[in-house]
């Protein structure tokens, strides 16, 4: 932007004041006027030559009108009060031959533009457009002169004769509707000739104004549009982060569930689904830590099958998988919500039951022992179990189950299927 501006200025400082508007004859009509319309007796002819219009022009003194003239008159629109705004040229170049037929001397000639305004000229009174002029000498064969348009003043006889206010006395050229040249003061009678080789308005592109606006809205449209792109650019933005963190809750919350599904699976035994050894020991710890477990009643059973290795021998390991699960079901089966069964290793099985006396321990391990040797089992042989029971006294819960494992080994040694008690 700071590239195109600098660019911008540095065309319009080299060229934008070279703009030429050209009044040529081809394109305007040039007519001939002179003091007849005023009471007067000059008379003047214009013919157009090769793009030049000539002026033959006779000064006649007349009772009738002091100030004898001829000149040429160029309308520059149809209608006499929309003229054309000639507020952007600063320069009229000239080139004009001015003569009076066989006298050495030039004669002075006059241009004016005239402007229309409707606060002090009337359509129908030619006279009230403000006559915006300067007198000045062409020569003959001098060719082009420049004239800068703000030399141009209004002329004092029109302001008087029209009674002016000062605020509309000063040059004015927004509203153009006629060049005029003409015979300058004080020319005696004689024949002239006038020949308007060319005349053209040099000017600006566009006003310093105009373009110093332009360039302002060029640079506030452009901060404008880059504002839209990055408030969009921030929307979209938005948008993606927000969608992100929907994705990433939802990735959080499955990840939360699936750490629970494994924390549970950690818990637990993979192949039969009954409590592992970890866990018990946090239930242990919460339940009956080492001080302060006095009073509280806890009773285990320690479960074994009896010959289980027969089962993986006669029918294969998987089967014994299956024998496994079923009896973990079995031992489930004859439980209530308080006991805890753990695998232990195996085929042996550890049940943890808060609450209940050696008593009701060995009757429930009496239950188990009776529901195991009755079940008909996948593998379609019988099948049993030893228990042994032990119930926490002023020990250890190790101790107890030291003593419970020794039960089981006692149970084993009596032969096997049987329910055993520490004493
Ligand atoms: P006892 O009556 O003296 O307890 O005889 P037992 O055959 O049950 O005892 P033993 O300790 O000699 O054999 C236990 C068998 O249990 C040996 C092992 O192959 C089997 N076993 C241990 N864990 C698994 C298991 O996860 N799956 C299967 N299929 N078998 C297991
Ligand atoms: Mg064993
Ligand atoms: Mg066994």
């Amino acid at each position: 932007m700071v590239v195109v501006t600098i660019l911008i200025m540095q065309l319009y400082w080299m060229y934008g004041s070279s703009r030429v508007y050209t009044i040529s004859p081809d394109a305007y009509q040039f007519l001939a006027t002179n003091d007849q319309v005023a009471g007067g007796q000059s008379r003047s002819s214009i013919r157009v030559e090769d793009g030049k219009a000539i002026l033959s022009c006779e000064l006649i003194k007349s009772a009738n009108y002091a100030w004898p003239y001829c000149g040429v008159s160029i309308g520059l629109t149809d209608k006499i009060f929309e003229g054309m705004d000639l507020t952007h040229f600063h320069t009229v170049k000239m080139n004009i031959d001015f003569e009076q037929i066989d006298r050495p001397e030039s004669p002075r000639m006059r241009f004016y533009l005239r402007n229309f305004n409707s606060a002090y000229s009337q359509p129908d009174n030619e006279y009230t457009q403000k006559y915006n002029g300067l007198e000045y000498t062409p020569g003959s064969g001098g060719g082009s002169i420049d004239i800068p348009i703000k030399n141009l003043q209004v002329m004092t006889w029109w302001l008087v004769d029209n009674k002016v206010p000062i605020q509309h006395s000063a040059p004015e050229f927004s509203n153009v509707t006629k060049v005029e040249l003409a015979t300058g003061s004080g020319h005696s009678e004689g024949e002239y000739q006038m020949t308007i080789h060319s005349i053209e308005f040099i000017g600006y592109y566009v006003s310093a104004e105009g373009l110093m606006f332009g360039l302002l809205l060029f640079w506030i449209s452009l901060a404008l549009l880059y504002s839209v792109i990055e408030i969009r650019r921030s929307h979209k933005l938005i948008l993606h982060a927000h969608f992100r963190q929907d994705h990433l809750r939802k990735l959080n919350k499955e990840l939360k569930e699936q750490n629970i599904h494994f924390a549970e699976l950690a818990n637990r035994d993979a192949l039969t689904g009954a409590m592992n050894r970890h866990s018990i020991r946090d239930w242990l710890d919460i339940h009956y830590p080492a001080i302060g477990h006095a009073g509280k009643r806890l009773s285990v059973l320690y479960l074994d099958i009896d010959h289980f290795k027969s089962v993986n021998d006669l029918y294969g390991h998987a089967m014994g998988d299956d024998v496994l699960r079923e009896f973990t079901m079995v031992a489930l089966s004859a439980l209530s919500a308080s006991d805890r069964l753990v695998r232990w290793g195996g085929e042996e099985f550890v049940v943890f039951c808060p609450g209940r006396d050696k008593q009701d321990a060995a009757e429930l391990a009496e239950r188990i022992r009776h529901k195991v040797e009755s079940h008909i089992w996948i593998h379609g042989d019988p099948l049993t179990t030893s228990i042994g029971v032990a119930s926490l006294g002023d020990e250890r819960v190790n101790e107890m189950l030291t003593r419970a494992d020794e039960a089981l080994y006692v149970a084993k040694q009596q032969g096997r299927n049987r329910v055993e008690v520490s004493e």
